[in-house]
């Protein structure tokens, strides 16, 4: 079975594949009437959907356009892989040196949104399983390409899948990086509220899962303020109006690299004598603390590490108070007791918690037939160490079941996803390629 000549001989064709997805600007539009997700989202599904027919796949679109699959092989167990079709903004389109949604090959590498997250990969995956098929490969478990439509927002479309259709038996995801992710923390974001209101009118922070790098002050006692910050050694800019306390901006799943401003804020503002729950709250019991061990005493475990606790943004008036926390759960820990942990310190500060979204953990033991197979393809393809990793973040593999994260990004290569510019090395997307031929051809015997 030679079917890595057979992933070259593809090569012009993959390629040229994923040039026609990658053009389709796939972002969410929120207005559509007739599609789900809007009316290029559903052309990226349906374009994808019609190359895997071309190749030989059996495909299945959702009638109401949530997501597509693309099935082949035979047997009663199902190899499920996971790849997505929407992409984000392309955002500052002057920061782009060629158009995000017209691809162009430039000194070995691929340049356009989505080339890497998702749609080179997911493509890269779909072609190797086509070379396995050239190459007279029969599979003894069924192949199928799961298509979801909006990863990039509430996962709406992979959502509608695993409500209505089979769920695979195991599969992974080419939608993070080698050698893969096998653990994922649990995702929980509430909102601690009080209908009692506070002295000051206060709103800082744009999204619960960014520690905040920046939050503005401009009540009373401003000079008493900046006293305070000063003994504290906070940093602050200011200008006629505003003290502005600086942070430092991070993914809420990896809040050391961070500085939270509102908590900084919240600090002094106690220090001073501001009156305010949610204030004395987050400065008596969160302070700088990102793994909450005032909330949480050490809450940690092996495969995961640490629990973190990220307070995202605040939001109080004379009628209301509103703290919006972000909580990466360790993945053997229960979500219901780091709820109860949260309820009982929040109640002396007269706040109450209202969940606002919440996605179950991942975990796969080292020890699975799954991880076993993938960390032997990727040892003998790439020679490197293939320890599975950890994430805060969140891939489709927590969707189902037996299923983790593999590639495409390689340990050391830069992460382009989400920025201008997005790019995949031609030759990093051969060998993917040869990488996903390889897990499948393991995968199904
Ligand atoms: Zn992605």
């Amino acid at each position: 079975m030679d079917y890595k000549k057979r992933v070259e001989e593809l090569k012009d064709e993959m390629i040229d594949s994923i040039i026609k997805v990658v053009n389709i600007p796939s972002v969410k539009d929120e207005n559509s009437k007739e599609y789900p997700y809007g009316e290029d989202i559903d052309k990226a599904l349906k374009k994808t959907l019609e190359i895997c027919e071309s190749l030989g796949f059996k495909t299945h679109y959702d009638e109401e356009g949530y997501y597509g699959y693309a099935e082949i092989g035979e047997g009663e167990e199902m190899l499920g892989i996971l790849g997505h079709l929407d992409v984000v903004p392309a955002g500052e389109i002057t920061n782009w040196n060629s158009d995000p949604f017209n691809a162009e090959i430039r000194e070995g590498k691929l340049y356009g949104r989505g080339t890497q997250d998702d749609k080179g990969p997911t493509l890269a995956a779909i072609y190797a399983v086509k070379a396995l098929m050239d190459s007279g490969v029969k599979f003894n478990k069924r192949i199928r390409f799961i298509f979801g439509t909006d990863e990039e927002n509430l996962w709406g479309g992979i959502s509608k899948y695993m409500d209505n259709e089979e769920i695979p038996t195991f599969g992974f995801t080419p939608d993070a990086e080698f050698p893969m992710i096998h653990a994922e923390k649990g995702l929980l974001q509430a909102k601690l509220v009080s209908d009692v209101g506070s002295d000051v009118n206060l709103s800082s922070g744009n999204a619960f899962n960014a520690v905040p790098d920046k939050s503005k002050y401009n009540g009373k006692d401003k000079g008493e303020l900046k006293k305070e910050l000063d003994k504290l050694g906070f940093e602050y800019e200011e200008d006629e109006e505003s003290i502005y306390v600086i942070g430092k901006g991070a993914h809420a799943s990896q809040p050391h690299n961070g500085i939270n401003a509102i908590a900084r804020l919240c600090i002094a503002l106690d220090n001073i004598g501001i009156n305010s729950k949610a204030i004395k709250f987050i400065a008596e019991v969160v302070g700088e603390d990102y793994n909450g061990k005032n909330i949480f005493g050490n809450c940690e475990d092996e495969p995961s590490g640490k629990i973190t606790f990220n307070i995202g943004m605040i939001n109080l008036d004379k009628n209301m108070e509103e703290v919006s926390v972000d909580i990466r759960i360790p993945v053997t820990k229960e979500k219901s007791d780091i709820v109860e942990n949260i309820k009982e310190k929040i109640k002396d500060y007269d706040l109450k918690y209202e969940e606002f979204d919440y996605l179950d953990s991942l975990y796969v033991p080292k020890d699975h037939e799954l991880i076993k197979t993938l960390r032997k393809v990727y040892e003998e393809e790439t020679e490197l160490d293939s320890t599975p990793l950890v994430i805060g973040g969140a891939t489709y593999a927590r969707s189902m079941d037996n299923c983790v994260a593999f590639g495409a990004i390689f340990p050391g290569q830069e992460k382009v996803e989400h920025q201008a510019n997005e790019y995949i090395e031609v030759d990093r997307l051969m060998d993917v390629t040869k990488i996903y031929a390889k897990a499948v051809y393991e995968l199904t015997r």
